[in-house]
């Protein structure tokens, strides 16, 4: 007997989208919203996304996910620490204007300024669709490479942050996160990535995800709450978000929106903080297996020896916790060779 699996109905094993496993498992409108919509927190289209985006709600629900007490920022000030612990040197505000070769090797940086920096090794930790502008009219991509520039297909979507002040204490029972989902899917997703004829209108109630976290480093005392709301919406381009009556006028729905998780959250809103689309830039997912490989991240290794490449757009694809997987990747591949297959 064939056992029916989630890549199965006889088109091959990869070629079935989310959106067809969700409507070919799940009976209930809300399941499938709810699997969906982790695709679209990174933004991938579910009607373009492979099957194997399920696996992401799997990992969550089986293994949690982690918050960062003190936020983001105690992450990337605990690494600093442990980088000069090891007497590694940083070079703050300088950017790397080239890679530089010697002997068709990649044999150190050169500064903005001219400074030159020589290395035995370079680790590029930006995204790979600019290496190639830093190399010299070289490619560091071979010609059988997964190319930056074709996947991973979540680049045609943008992240709107919202950080909210409000007055009032945390309820102790409030939930850290909470996704509130968009009453009408087909306007959501015309509104994210386009109705077929260029057009991208917001939608009226989007998906928004709110996160409390019970993180005393986040608000002044306990007679005030830090909330963030988060929406993946359209990039810059089809929507103008440098202008400032769009951006005001989504984060008032999101705002409406959000009020399902926190009642009341209007009126408590002592200021607000938007991030827009224009700062913070589309936000890399995991690299996903499907698709004719189209939602994959360049490797690590790159064509040009000496080079590699780490972070939230190589492989395995973006977070925290992946970009310091490719740099593990990398360590492995310096000290072991390129030969290495990730295990000794
Ligand atoms: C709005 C938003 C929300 C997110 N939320 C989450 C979340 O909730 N959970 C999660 O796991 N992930 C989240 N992510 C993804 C996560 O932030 C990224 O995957 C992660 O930051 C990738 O790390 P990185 O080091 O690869 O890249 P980055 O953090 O982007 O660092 C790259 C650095 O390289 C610098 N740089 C670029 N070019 C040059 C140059 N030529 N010379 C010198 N320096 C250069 C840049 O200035 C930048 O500082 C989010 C991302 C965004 C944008």
């Amino acid at each position: 007997m064939r056992r029916r699996g989630l890549f199965g109905r006889g088109k091959g094993p990869t070629t079935a989208t989310l959106a067809e496993v969700a409507r070919r498992e799940l009976a209930d409108p809300r399941l499938i919203a709810l699997l969906e919509s982790h695709a679209l927190a990174y933004g991938f289209d579910p009607r373009r996304a492979p099957a194997s985006a399920a696996v992401l709600p799997y990992m969550e629900q089986t293994f949690g996910s982690w918050y960062v007490r003190g936020g983001m920022r105690a992450l990337a000030d605990a690494l600093y620490e442990r980088c000069r612990a090891r007497r590694v040197e940083f070079t703050f505000g300088a950017e790397v204007t080239r890679i530089v070769e010697k002997d068709g090797r990649a044999a150190g940086v050169e500064l903005a300024g001219g400074r030159l920096a020589e290395a035995e090794f370079v680790v590029a930790g930006i995204d790979p669709v600019q290496l190639p502008g830093l190399c010299a009219g070289r490619d560091p991509w071979g010609a059988d490479a997964v190319r930056p520039d074709l996947g991973p297909g979540d680049r045609a979507t943008a992240r709107l942050t919202v950080c909210l002040a409000l007055r009032g204490a945390r309820p102790r029972e409030a939930v850290h996160r909470t996704v509130v989902h968009a009453p009408d899917r087909a306007a959501e997703l015309a509104g994210v990535f386009g109705d077929g004829h260029g057009l991208r209108e917001p939608c009226a109630r989007p998906t928004v995800t709110v996160l409390r976290p019970d993180d005393p480093a986040t608000r002044p005392d306990d007679g005030h709450e830090a909330v963030t709301l988060t929406a993946t919406v359209a990039p810059h381009g089809p929507v103008d978000w440098y202008d400032a009556e769009a951006l005001a006028g989504e984060a008032d729905r999101m705002t409406d929106v959000a009020e399902a998780a926190v009642p009341g959250l209007r009126e408590r809103v002592l200021w607000r903080e938007i991030v827009p689309p224009t700062e913070s830039g589309p936000v890399p997912g995991p690299a996903l297996a499907g698709q004719e490989g189209r939602f994959l991240h360049p490797g690590n290794r790159t064509a040009i020896p000496g080079l590699y490449a780490v972070g939230g757009w190589s492989h395995p694809g973006g977070g925290p916790a992946h970009a310091g997987m490719s740099g593990a990747i990398v360590a492995g591949l310096i000290v072991n060779g390129d030969d290495w297959r990730g295990s000794t």
